[in-house]
């Protein structure tokens, strides 16, 4: 995936601007920045759900030249809190992630149904295909939302703060799974991170973005230093070097007695 100068306006100001960024095949990069940096509005520009202007090509083809269903073949978004209708079954919401394959007021089609049962075994979710999607756990609904994605059979993958409702443990379950999927299936993630430590940890790069703009990227050593976070985030904070990564350690104002 190539972006370049990729800059997207909402009510009358520059809210992603001049934005270049690239993500390899199979590659997993990771955009950090502190609250309203454009995180969301940029991933939306690359999934195509936001007008921009500027060049985002996705598997070497230019985005803008891919119909609605072309793109969504090629690349598949997953949002911060998709939005679910309600007394949907978890088979129902999976199958719409089929509809770029489906005709126009046509029925799904044996092989539609086949891969959503492949995608509900994969994410361990055979078992809740009949449930209805307000009756699952946070970290369970999060798979069912990754397994709506992966039903596309994209090989971009778009996800936006992916763990943001989940505790250490199903956020652990979450991003494992992303990392294992693209080993196995060679899908390219691209995903925006809350967590600075844990986005360091899964990720291969690290794109900052501050007011629209990147400001910082390479790798989470790079990216993720003392004084990149008490600028951009006007963060106390330290940093110790991980096994797999930099760790963020947040410290309290100091008070005299
Ligand atoms: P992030 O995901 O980094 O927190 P967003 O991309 O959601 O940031 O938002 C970036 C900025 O764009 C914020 O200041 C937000 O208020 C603004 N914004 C988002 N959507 C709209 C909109 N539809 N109209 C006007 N401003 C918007
Ligand atoms: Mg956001």
């Amino acid at each position: 995936m190539d972006v370049r100068a990729v800059s997207v306006r909402l009510g009358g100001r520059p809210v992603v601007d001049g934005v270049d960024l690239g993500v390899g095949e199979g590659e997993w990069v990771t955009i950090i920045g502190p609250n309203g940096a454009g995180k969301s509005t940029l991933l939306r520009a690359v999934g195509g759900l936001v007008a921009y202007t500027g060049a985002i090509d996705l598997d070497g083809r230019p985005g803008g030249t891919l119909g609605r269903r072309e793109r969504a073949k090629a690349i598949a978004m997953v949002a911060q809190t998709p939005v679910v209708p309600p007394g949907m079954r978890v088979i129902d919401y999976v199958l719409l992630g089929r509809t770029p394959y489906i005709a126009p007021l046509g029925r799904e089609s044996a092989s539609d149904l086949s891969a959503v049962d492949d995608v509900l075994t994969a994410l361990d979710l055979a078992d809740f295909a009949g449930r209805r999607l307000e009756t699952l756990s946070g970290g369970e609904r999060q798979r069912v939302f990754l397994a709506r994605a992966l039903a596309q059979g994209a090989r971009i993958l778009l996800l936006d703060e992916p763990t943001a409702a989940l505790d250490i443990g199903h956020q652990q379950e979450v991003l494992d799974l992303v990392d294992q999927l693209r080993a196995e299936r060679g899908l390219t993630v691209l995903s925006t991170m809350h967590d600075l430590s844990i986005a360091g940890e899964y990720a291969d790069r690290l794109v900052l973005l501050a007011a629209g703009r990147v400001v910082a990227t390479g790798t989470p050593r790079e990216v993720v230093t003392e004084a990149t976070l008490a600028e951009h985030y006007r963060a106390r904070v330290t940093v110790i070097d991980g096994e797999h990564g930099p760790i963020v350690i947040p410290k309290r104002a100091k008070h005299s007695p």
